[in-house]
């Protein structure tokens, strides 16, 4: 299986920005799967004429209704997305997004035929506190949908995020590892097949170690992923 680079563009893009996303899709960026903000999203699938999966970063758990500001799953794929990022930890930390609530947008964007991104990990003093796979644990019995299909999980401790600092290639073994072994528990023969992605502070530079931890089916990428320079050079060291 190649492995997957996901790009995780945040608050960040204007309408200037979608040249980038036509530089990706047109060398060497097939394949690539980018999560601009919503605003962009329409503007996005045009330009990455299929090259490129184009997907949101969050989605409500409604189909629609009265939730004024918010985007369901269906719109997104309305809109030609193919993916949805949920449980982002920067969604559970400035929205206050629990495990029940990240696990109704997951059947949400799975209803609407989106490929689903489950974000878990923990905090510095979570691992510190050596709680890390308690935490993970918990996370993944509280947000995980009912089946395996269309699901990807990001494993992305919250400490690495934007940071410029990346746990050991031991830690990151160690943790797919265990997230591999809850997702067989959870779905048996299924839960092989799901993807588990590495996020945080990944770069061109260490693209390539990360990529070949086992168990690390791809990465998740926020700040490297703005350029197709940088997103291309990740591509590239897998
Ligand atoms: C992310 O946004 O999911 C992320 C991992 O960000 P960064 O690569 O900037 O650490």
């Amino acid at each position: 299986m190649p492995a997957l680079i996901v790009g995780n563009w945040k608050m960040n893009g204007l309408g200037e920005d979608i040249a980038e996303i036509a530089a990706m899709a047109g060398s060497g960026g097939r394949g690539l799967w980018i999560a601009p903000p919503f605003t962009l999203i329409d503007r996005a699938v045009i330009v990455s004429a299929g090259a490129v999966k184009i997907g949101g970063q969050d989605c409500h758990a409604n189909e629609k209704g009265a939730h004024t500001g918010c985007v369901s799953a269906a719109m997104l794929a309305d809109l030609g997305a193919g993916f949805v990022i949920v449980g982002h930890s920067e969604r559970r930390r400035d929205n206050g997004e629990t495990d029940a609530g990240v696990r109704a947008k997951a059947i949400a964007g799975k209803a609407a035929g989106l490929e689903v991104i489950l974000c878990i990990g923990e905090t510095q003093g979570q691992r510190d506190a050596g709680e890390t796979e308690a935490v993970l644990a918990a996370q993944l019995e509280g947000s995980l949908p009912d089946d395996a299909e269309a699901l990807i999980i990001a494993y992305e401790p919250v400490w690495a995020i934007g940071t410029g600092r990346t746990p050991t290639l031991d830690e990151v073994a160690a943790a797919h590892r265990f997230i591999r072994e809850r997702l067989a528990a959870r779905f048996g023969g299924a839960g092989h097949g799901v993807r588990i992605l590495y996020g945080g502070s990944v770069t061109p530079a260490n693209a390539g170690e990360l990529l070949r931890v086992d168990e690390v089916g791809g990465v998740l990428v926020g700040g490297a992923s703005l350029t197709a320079q940088s997103l291309l050079a990740i591509a590239a060291a897998a």
